[in-house]
């Protein structure tokens, strides 16, 4: 028997036409290039987003075809996430600081027709277009009187295409199975792959991360994404800003300048700020310097890579401010855990609760994980057993993007292998020990790099620290601890590694450690272990062997 229920779908534009209903008035403050502090309105950006769409059908595009977007977090970068993913067009949105190699190699295999881009990524676009030949034409967001020079053909200013348009636009009825935006993951083996998402699981994810369990958004609250809209969807914040009426904070270039980030949340009283950990490392490092605050700000959400526990007590006992360890995916768009505390959680002692909220939270209703050993058996969520983590549900991606099936990272019966190795604990908690291909296994058994990184950055000389595998005679391979020391402090290196005397067990003590002036990183701001392991490829360990 069928339900009588309404089957009305789940769609982009039912968040923009509801937040354009209910919280049309709700501020939108953006940096630009050209502004240090635009004032714009939801209603604003709605209506405007009815005018990108009048300039994509006049530009000739079909539904479906891809619209890319070289552009930081600003007001026209919202209006394009609306305007080209409700008019039935893929927003594709690419991360200018992936290679020049990649990002060939991802606008040619998206098949872009467009590209909409920041003034500041000119260079850059102007080296690719020689050989983008299916990008019919080039929309710079600027105003008409900030237009660059440059010798691009096919080059339109978007306030002039905006400012022709009608406002006037009819939405039209979707399948909510429509795909609304494309997202490559960096890859960093083979080439970058393609996220493709939908209507419905953009909006069921808007909805999931808005429970009072995940980013628990609501109309109170000034939400600043730190996190770019050109990767991962800024964590769908563009989404669930707009459907729990929070004002939006949106830095534009000033991302990682944490004189910006404080002016931003003091002037604008931002509530809950979203980040990576060096974002956050930026802007306590300014707080500390110059003796200001963050006093509006109430949480942050901190994922993309571990969070040390040292940056979440620094938030907590210098600033007030309450610190969510989370964890997610571009296959994820991104949301797959969050660390919320239960009531009993509140009474328990510091060093209980330190254990608890390093790890990265539970997944909320909407996704289902498992972990699994090298057979595929599923181990017990005991908190102790390491395995690699799958997920599955309504916004994880069950194939990449024109890869015709060929990605063995899909089961058949429907889970996603991450390439994470986690465990579980009795409570549901994920705790993220490593990346599958950053594992390091000394005789046999998983040494978790991330435990010692972030037991190695507690150390207040230590600014950033990285553990990679070196290969040993005896044991295969041994910890490898590698040091970006705080300016001017070089660290005693016995104190380092008695950090780890009895906090971790004795074989995952690293064997040596390494001081560097700097740790490589990804397009995505991670520490890149490959190329960290492929420049201590030769060392050799000169401790007394274990
Ligand atoms: P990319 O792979 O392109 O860098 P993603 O942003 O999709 O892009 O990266 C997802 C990966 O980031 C996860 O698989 C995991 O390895 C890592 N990650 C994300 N959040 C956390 C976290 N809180 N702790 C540890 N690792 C994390």
């Amino acid at each position: 028997m069928q339900g009588q229920m309404m089957k009305t779908p789940l769609l982009i534009t039912e968040i923009m036409r509801f937040a354009g209903r209910q919280y049309g008035d709700t501020e939108v403050v953006s940096v630009t290039g050209e502004n240090p502090l635009h004032r714009c309105v939801y209603k604003d950006v709605i209506r405007r987003a009815h005018q990108v769409a009048n300039v994509l059908h006049t530009l000739g595009l079909e539904k479906g075809d891809r619209v890319a977007t070289l552009a930081w977090n600003d007001f026209r970068h919202l209006e394009l996430y609306y305007g080209v993913s409700c008019a039935g067009y893929v927003l594709h949105t690419v991360n200018p600081r992936l290679f020049f190699e990649q990002l060939l190699y991802i606008f040619n295999h998206a098949e872009d027709r467009v590209l909409f881009f920041d003034p500041v990524f000119l260079p850059l676009v102007e080296k690719l277009s020689d050989q983008l030949p299916k990008v019919e034409a080039y929309v710079i967001l600027s105003s008409e009187d900030k237009m660059p020079q440059t010798p691009l053909p096919s080059i339109k200013c978007y306030e002039t295409l905006l400012h022709e348009a009608s406002e006037d636009y009819e939405w039209p009825a979707l399948a909510e199975d429509t795909a609304s935006a494309l997202c490559y993951t960096s890859g960093t083996t083979g080439h970058p792959k393609g996220v493709l998402y939908d209507h419905r699981s953009t909006v069921l994810h808007a909805y999931g991360s808005c429970h009072r369990n995940a980013m628990g958004l609501g109309r109170r609250d000034t939400v600043l994404p730190v996190v770019p809209m050109f990767h991962a969807n800024a964590w769908g914040t563009p989404y669930s800003a707009f459907i729990s009426g929070a004002k939006m904070v949106l830095p534009g270039p000033k991302m990682g300048d944490g004189k910006t980030l404080q002016a931003l949340i003091e002037g604008e009283g931002v509530t809950v700020a979203l980040g990576v950990p060096t974002v956050w490392l930026a802007l306590l490092s300014y707080l500390e310097e110059t003796g200001t605050t963050v006093s509006s700000l109430e949480r942050t959400v901190v994922g993309g890579a571990a969070c040390p526990l040292s940056v979440m007590k620094e938030f907590q006992d210098k600033h007030g401010v309450y610190t969510h360890h989370g964890w997610g995916m571009t296959e994820m768009s991104p949301l797959g855990s969050l660390n919320t505390l239960s009531k009993p959680m509140e009474s328990f002692k510091d060093s209980e609760l330190d254990v608890i909220r390093a790890k990265q939270g539970q997944a909320p209703f909407g996704v289902e994980m498992k972990i699994v050993d090298d057979d595929g058996q599923e181990l017990p969520w005991d908190g102790e057993a390491f395995g690699d983590l799958k997920v599955r549900g309504w916004w994880v991606c069950d194939s990449y993007f024109r890869s015709e099936g060929s990605d063995d990272a899909f089961d058949a019966d429907g889970w996603f292998s991450t390439g994470d190795v986690a465990t579980i604990d009795p409570e549901g908690n994920l705790g993220i020990t490593d990346r599958t291909k950053d594992v390091i296994k000394s005789g046999g058994e998983w040494i978790s790099s991330i435990e010692l990184e972030n037991l190695a950055v507690s150390h207040p000389d230590v600014l950033e620290a990285a553990v990679i595998g070196v290969s040993h005679q005896k044991w295969g391979e041994r910890p490898l601890l590698v040091i970006v020391p705080n300016e001017g402090d070089i660290p005693d290196k016995m104190t380092i590694l008695g950090l780890f005397k009895g906090k971790v067990a004795d074989f995952w003590i690293p064997d040596d450690l390494v001081f560097v002036d700097e740790i490589p990183h990804t397009a995505t701001g991670k520490v890149s272990k490959i190329e960290l392991r492929e420049q201590f490829v030769d060392y050799r360990l000169d401790l007394p062997q274990k």
